[in-house]
């Protein structure tokens, strides 16, 4: 397809189109489009496929705001197509019209106000599905009132009562002339006192315009006017097209209105004038943007049988990448997969635009930076989602692991040295958290199939000075021991501290991970299920005094500023990233989903003898996949031929904390099944982005690996 920017010797060529196309109205004429062009800065666009003209977008370009309007001048706007036009047509065309306005123009935003389908030849929204496709975001709604003579409801009393009243009073309906000034005049005067007195407005026009265009358009603008003996009660133009007559500046002087004149003036345009239209619109009814219905004006036109129609104003980011690949072909398209990446955190960012960058610069434009109100309205929401009555959000997963230990030494009187039993076969935050806090980790192994530990291993760990134990739901899996878990320490006085750090989202018997212990840090780290755009973590419990605990000593120990009851640190979610989490939390379940679908075909696919694969849990709801682990014992080798292939593929982990450099004596014991965890695991790419087209190719190299 090519695009050619409008200029006034295609003027033929563009008029001709406009006659046939499927929105044919005489509103995209150049001489309706024209007429008031030294207001606006035209951006016109025609598009030709195969040198055949098969689009148009009427349009202008406000530089200063680096925005494409569709409609400026118009009650809507749009691309325009022939009736023989397709959805994948379409969708090229928006494409091309897109990728102009940006690289040609220089524009940043389009505002698209979508050609209602009732001005159609054909009820068809093809150029909705392509703004979908390039990310639009809905900025406003405007409702109108249509009465529909296709699915007519019935004209209320209370309307008839007043056309009844007005011929009563002696009240007539006439049309006027293009020629006609004085009636002209006679009810500009009239509208212009009902905007000013009820609403505050001038008219956007000038009478002068509406004489030019009544001229210009004689059979499809035109003006009623209600006359009583010595005067212009009421009055409307009309814009007729081929299947709607439009009302446009509706109004009735104070005499009018109490003499039903509008009354008189609607139900002659309904039921005699424009009764063989499909409809007549009575305009938009609603208030700021749609946000309320206009009570007034909705009364009287809902009165006459009226029915609700959209306008709808899109805005699309431009500079989105959406905009490159919004009409690319699907799945069923043969791809040639090169490389699967272990995680595309980009593409993942991507596909949450344009809301995230929208929602980044409310926050930057917003003026307020640290605890205010994106962490209140995450922690709320967190803490719902997880099912706990408190969320604290702080720096980072290793800070809500320490804080949550801190809080309890604060609050029980834990001394220097107590022991937190922690998986020795976890990431080293877990044993960092517990030792920073200045208490002393003592590791247990896990079970040799799950990763996970269990009761039985806590119970054999347990000394006089153990004071919590600190379950990994690693690799996205809950502890299926929870409720041994929770019973042990019950017995023995111990609180259990969940690491829920890979786990977001993962449901154990009706009940989330973070939710199943006495208190559970989470992290955000931008590769975790929920990832912010750099560090954040959280703590959840339903314990308060924890809860304020944590809030205190992660706000330099203070409940009260500048008064410090404890020796804090300083650890904060900034509201940047708050917000950037309230904006992804609301699809975590359906990522999760994905993932969990991804993992059922790698276990279902992978059939290579060589290869142990994770356990599927009897409610798959316990695991979230953080990570998809496979173990074997050729882990090198299948690496790095995985590699070759442009697969990436990770290790967790490679070393166990017990056998880190940082960890000399001071984490003792032998742990043969973790040594043998770390020597075999491997995690292939998961993510809530890839494609079973990838997992199948991962699964084929997998299971050809000699
Ligand atoms: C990521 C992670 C953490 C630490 O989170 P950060 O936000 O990076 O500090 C702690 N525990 C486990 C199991 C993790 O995976």
């Amino acid at each position: 397809m090519t695009i050619l920017p409008y200029t006034a010797d295609l003027q033929h060529e563009w008029n001709a189109f406009v006659a046939q196309a499927r929105q044919a109205t005489f509103l995209f004429d150049r001489r309706f489009l024209d007429y008031h062009a030294d207001r606006f800065t035209d951006a016109s666009l025609l598009v030709y496929d195969d040198g055949q003209l098969v689009a148009l977008f009427p349009a202008n370009y406000d530089e200063a705001e680096r925005t494409v309007w569709s409609h400026q001048g118009l009650t809507y706007g749009g691309l325009l197509t022939t009736p023989a036009a397709t959805q994948t047509r379409v969708l090229r065309a928006m494409h091309e019209v897109m990728v102009y306005c940006r690289d040609v123009i220089g524009a940043h935003h389009l505002c698209y106000k979508a050609i209602p389908y009732i001005y159609s030849a054909q009820a068809a929204q093809e150029d909705l599905y392509a703004l979908h496709r390039a990310g639009a975001r809905l900025t406003s709604r405007g409702a109108s009132t249509a009465v529909s003579h296709l699915h007519p409801l019935p004209m209320r009393t209370l309307r008839k009562r007043g056309m009844r009243k007005a011929l009563s009073h002696g009240l007539t309906i006439a049309e006027a002339a293009a020629n006609d000034r004085t009636t002209i005049d006679a009810y500009w005067q009239v509208l212009s006192d009902v905007l000013r007195s009820h609403h505050g407005v001038t008219p956007v026009h000038t009478a002068d315009e509406m004489q030019l265009l009544m001229e210009r358009f004689p059979d499809q603008i035109r003006l009623f006017v209600v006359r009583s003996a010595d005067a212009v009660v009421a009055g409307v133009w009309v814009f007729d097209t081929p299947h709607v007559a439009h009302t446009q500046y509706i109004a009735a002087s104070e005499e009018g209105r109490a003499q039903g004149a509008l009354d008189l003036l609607l139900a002659h345009l309904c039921t005699e004038r424009y009764a063989d239209k499909a409809y007549v619109d009575f305009g938009i009814s609603t208030e700021r943007g749609g946000e309320y219905l206009n009570e007034g004006l909705i009364f009287q036109k809902e009165g006459f049988g009226g029915r609700t129609v959209c306008y709808d104003s899109y805005t699309v980011n431009l500079l989105s990448p959406r905009i490159d690949t919004m009409a690319e072909n699907g799945s069923d398209a043969p791809v040639e997969i090169k490389e699967v990446k272990f995680l595309d955190i980009k593409a993942i960012t991507n596909s949450f635009q344009p809301l995230l960058s929208q929602t980044i610069s409310d926050v930057v434009e917003g003026g307020w930076y640290l605890l205010g109100s994106y962490n209140k309205r995450f922690e709320a929401s967190f803490a719902d989602y997880v099912g706990t009555r408190h969320c604290v959000l702080c720096g980072n997963g290793l800070d809500a692991l320490r804080l949550i230990l801190l809080a309890y030494r604060q609050l029980l009187g834990w001394q220097e040295g107590d022991e937190v039993i922690v998986p020795a076969n976890t990431y080293i935050a877990s044993i960092l958290a517990i030792r920073q806090a200045g208490l002393t980790p003592v590791a247990v192994e896990p079970h040799p199939d799950t990763c996970l530990i269990g009761a039985d291993a806590c119970r054999e760990a347990i000394t006089s000075r153990t004071r919590a134990i600190m379950p990994v739901h690693l690799y996205g899996r809950i502890c299926p021991d929870m409720d041994a878990i929770m019973a042990l320490a019950h017995d023995h006085g111990l609180r259990v501290v969940e690491d829920a750090a890979q786990a977001h989202g993962a449901l154990l018997r009706g009940r989330r991970a973070g939710a199943l212990g006495d208190a559970a840090g989470f992290s955000f780290y931008p590769g975790k299920n929920l990832g912010a755009l750099g560090d954040a973590g959280c703590v959840t419990t339903s314990d308060e005094a924890l809860a304020r605990m944590v809030r205190a000593i992660a706000n330099y120990g203070s409940h009260q500023k500048y008064v410090h009851d404890y020796e804090g640190i300083n650890s904060r979610t900034d509201e940047l990233q708050a917000a950037v989490l309230s904006v992804k939390l609301p699809r975590l379940d359906h990522d999760n989903a994905h993932r969990r679908l991804m993992a059922r075909r790698y276990i279902d696919g992978i059939t290579h003898p060589d290869i142990i694969l994770p356990s599927w849990p009897d409610d798959e709801r316990e695991n979230v996949w953080h990570i998809f682990p496979i173990r074997t014992p050729r882990r090198d080798a299948l690496q790095r031929y995985l590699a070759d292939a442009g697969v990436q593929t990770l290790i967790h982990y490679p070393i166990p904390p017990y056998r880190q450099q940082a960890m000399q004596g001071r984490l003792t014991g032998h742990f043969p099944i973790t040594d043998q965890i770390h020597a075999q695991e491997l995690s292939l790419p998961i993510s809530p982005l890839i494609t079973p087209q990838e997992v199948d190719h991962v699964i084929t190299l997998i299971n050809t690996f000699r």
